[in-house]
């Protein structure tokens, strides 16, 4: 019987364990790996910030995470070896024939002279609790939302913080005492997408929201509460709203498998240099933003991949990477917008508008997982 390792209980190794029930049942032995106990969407950092959500009320329990076919293990991946699909755990190790990496990106504070102390940043579930009361409290002075490197997590993220930071100060009735500066590495909100862009640059201009592009934060100044920009800038904040540089997580860099911090793949199969070995999500350097709907759409392919070459009867497919991303644009409306960065020659981004479809089709989109992988009504 085939045995396939996943490493990572996110949206791609979620989304590949249930194809791969699906389709082989108790045919394979699938093990999926993660060393939480519980995935939380992205999104729901917002709603933990902004909307007094609890970690308890967003956690979804990987208990509830049953298919035929496949274990699901609590463990720390402490050291992974490509060549030999072989994985080193806290608890032991494992080896398989197929070896998936699908561990998400990490946050590198170090990389940011000075963000651990200042230590506000929303990409992480702790992150975003421990923000969450100083945002509460703050009611005076200037909030910066900073951007510390690309590529990043979801990068509409930020532009929907400082929309919903504005409304949550208007709501308080303190916006005219505070200022609201938003920095980002690329040259528009949304670069794939002009018509998202000039929405949310729109949305900025009524509301007084400061944006600063093209720009990182490069360090800041914990004793003075200084953002210097890459370019020797400096902007003073109150409130810092980090957005942390990203990179794979130790583990995988140590495996030597990653290139500038990630692992390369095959953009269209998601394969990486070795054999029987591929790389799904905000890990690989595949060709597309880093977002949810991207890990799991390539961790379809890369399950017609598996079950191709295990069973037979599949033509494996190419990944497109075509996906929509949701973004709130305060006062509770929701635009998206449909990217499409491999189907063909160019990269595009059709933007949709906020309305109540929207705001229906996010709600579907967060319903459905919730039930396709933890059995959720
Ligand atoms: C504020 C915010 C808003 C977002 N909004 C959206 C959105 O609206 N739509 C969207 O599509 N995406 C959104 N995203 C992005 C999305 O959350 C990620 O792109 C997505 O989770 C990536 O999926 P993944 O499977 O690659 O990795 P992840 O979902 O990060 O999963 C990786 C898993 O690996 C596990 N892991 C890591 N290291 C180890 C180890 N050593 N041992 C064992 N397990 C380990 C982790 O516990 C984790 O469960 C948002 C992100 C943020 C931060």
């Amino acid at each position: 019987m085939s045995r396939i390792l996943i490493l990572g209980a996110g949206f791609g190794g979620l989304e590949l364990s249930t194809e791969l029930s699906e389709a082989l049942g108790d045919a394979a032995e699938v093990t999926l790996i993660d060393k939480n106990d519980a995935f939380v969407f992205g999104y729901s950092k917002l709603d933990l910030l902004f909307r007094d959500a609890t970690r308890e009320a967003v956690r979804l329990p990987y208990a509830e995470f049953t298919k035929p076919g496949v274990r699901l293990l609590r463990e720390t991946v402490t050291a992974i070896d490509p060549a030999a699909k072989r994985v080193t755990t806290d608890a032991g190790e494992h080896e398989a024939d197929y070896l998936v990496i699908a561990l998400g990106a990490d946050y590198d504070l170090a990389a940011t002279p000075g963000l651990a102390k200042v230590g506000t940043e929303f990409y992480s579930v702790a992150g975003a609790e421990a923000l969450a009361p100083k945002i509460r409290e703050f009611s005076s002075g200037r909030a910066l939302i900073g951007v510390c490197g690309a590529p990043f997590k979801c990068p509409p993220a930020p532009s929907e913080c400082a929309l919903m930071l504005d409304d949550e100060l208007r709501r308080r009735g303190v916006r005219d005492n505070c200022e609201i500066y938003y920095v980002i590495p690329f040259g528009t909100p949304v670069p794939p997408s002009p018509e998202t862009s000039a929405a949310l640059s729109g949305e900025f201009e009524t509301r007084g929201i400061e944006l600063i592009t093209g720009k990182r934060i490069a360090s800041l100044d914990p004793e003075l509460n200084v953002a210097i920009l890459d370019d020797g800038y400096e902007i003073p904040f109150d409130l810092f709203l980090g957005v942390p540089k990203h990179r794979a997580p130790d583990v995988v860099i140590e495996s030597g498998i990653t290139e500038d911090g990630y692992v390369p793949v095959d953009p269209a199969t998601l394969a990486t240099k070795v054999p029987g070995v591929y790389a799904v999500g905000d890990v690989a350097t595949a060709g597309v933003p880093k977002a949810g709907v991207f890990a799991e759409s390539a961790a379809r392919i890369v399950a017609q991949h598996l079950i191709a070459q295990i069973q037979g009867g599949v033509e494996p497919g190419r990944h497109l990477g075509q996906g929509t991303c949701y973004i709130e644009f305060g006062e509770g409306r929701i635009g998206s917008v449909d990217i499409d960065f491999l189907s063909g020659p160019e990269k595009t981004g059709h933007f949709n508008p906020p309305s109540a479809e929207q705001m229906a089709l996010k709600e579907s989109f967060g319903a459905t997982r919730r039930a396709r992988w933890f059995g959720r009504a």
